[in-house]
């Protein structure tokens, strides 16, 4: 069995991030949006740099409008997410762009990806959930709008609260009454952290949210304490290592704390990220383990049961997944 076959969970993943460009530079020729600028010779995004990486995502953006664009982008995403062997993805969507933050809007666009999500099992045997997330820099009151819409459409699809964006603003308590709201709702939770600032950051957001998951938490390795304390409580991160080389939160794939995490007995998984703009897939993060790491098979099955294990999904679902996996073995 290659890497691309061996079945995967993957529980960090943008759906804007995730967009195939093709599929963007198609829809806004649809619409006659002008982003050409965003792509190179062979039609990849382009970009130099942390900054106008984030420019190009926001002009990527720019032709998702509708509820419909949304279903046909879960539907490209998943296209290609299971052509790479993940068989059960989480997704993390934003009531920011999809209504503004408007629960009746909202419910529309999540109406959207429900359908793709069902249609894209169907067709391409990937399961996907989504995971309503705050963006950090648009401030602690508009996540309190995100944090109802999640509670609201709390269910099959919507599973889970989380929190993206710009780490440096704010700090994690600024944000409690929103990931409050989800917990009373039921909702588990994750936020990113520790993939730029240190330590101290990772500390506080499991201490002021309540967090079960980190996205990415990578500098917690900055401080055996705290990982010490991540192992005890079995928080999981969202290791992103192909995203860290590329935004350059890491100097090289060497470099990267990786295994010092796992050799601390902190619970992790991989993911993409926002694969096309970091041109990579689960295939090569999986690829690229093995080459610089001399990871194998059996590591990798580690790493999808402890995916499954801390996915946010029902126990059915989890089952049916555990089973994909195990037929692989
Ligand atoms: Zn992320």
């Amino acid at each position: 069995m290659t890497f691309q076959d061996m079945p995967k969970v993957e529980l960090h993943l943008h759906l804007e991030g995730a967009a195939p460009s093709k599929f963007i530079a198609g829809l806004a020729q649809e619409k006659n949006i002008d982003i050409s600028k965003i792509f190179d010779a062979k039609g990849d995004y382009a970009y130099d740099g942390f900054d106008e990486f984030l420019s190009t995502y926001e002009a990527a953006c720019e032709p998702l409008k509708t509820p419909q664009d949304f279903y046909r982008l879960t539907m490209a995403v998943l296209e290609e997410t299971a052509k790479h062997g993940v068989v059960y993805a989480e997704t993390f969507v934003s009531p920011d762009f999809c209504g503004g933050g408007d629960v009746g809007a909202w419910r529309e666009y999540l109406d959207a990806m429900t359908r793709a999500s069902v249609d894209a099992e169907r067709d391409f045997g990937i399961t996907l959930r989504g995971i309503v997330t705050a963006i950090r820099h648009f401030g602690p009151e508009q996540a309190k709008t995100a944090a109802r819409c999640a509670a609201e459409t709390k269910g099959d699809f919507v599973v889970g609260f989380g929190m993206a964006g710009a780490e440096m603003v704010g700090r994690p308590k600024d944000y409690a009454y929103s990931f409050d709201m989800a917990r009373e709702a039921g909702l588990p939770l994750t936020c990113h952290a520790g993939e730029w600032d240190g330590p101290d950051m990772v500390a506080d957001t499991i201490r002021d949210l309540g967090v079960s998951r980190i996205g990415h938490g990578i500098n917690a390795v900055q401080d055996p304490k705290l990982l010490a304390e991540i192992a005890e409580k079995g928080i999981v991160l969202e290791v992103c290592p192909g995203s860290n080389v590329v935004l350059g939160a890491v100097p090289d794939w060497q470099s990267h704390p990786i295994v010092k995490l796992r050799d601390a007995g902190v619970p992790i998984t991989v993911s993409t990220d926002d694969p096309p703009f970091f041109h990579t897939t689960m295939t090569y993060e999986y690829d690229m383990l093995a080459k610089t790491f001399g990871w194998g098979a059996e590591d990798f099955a580690v790493l999808n049961q402890t995916g499954l294990k801390a996915a946010y999904c029902d126990d059915a679902t989890r089952a049916m997944i555990a089973k994909k996996l195990e037929a692989a073995q």
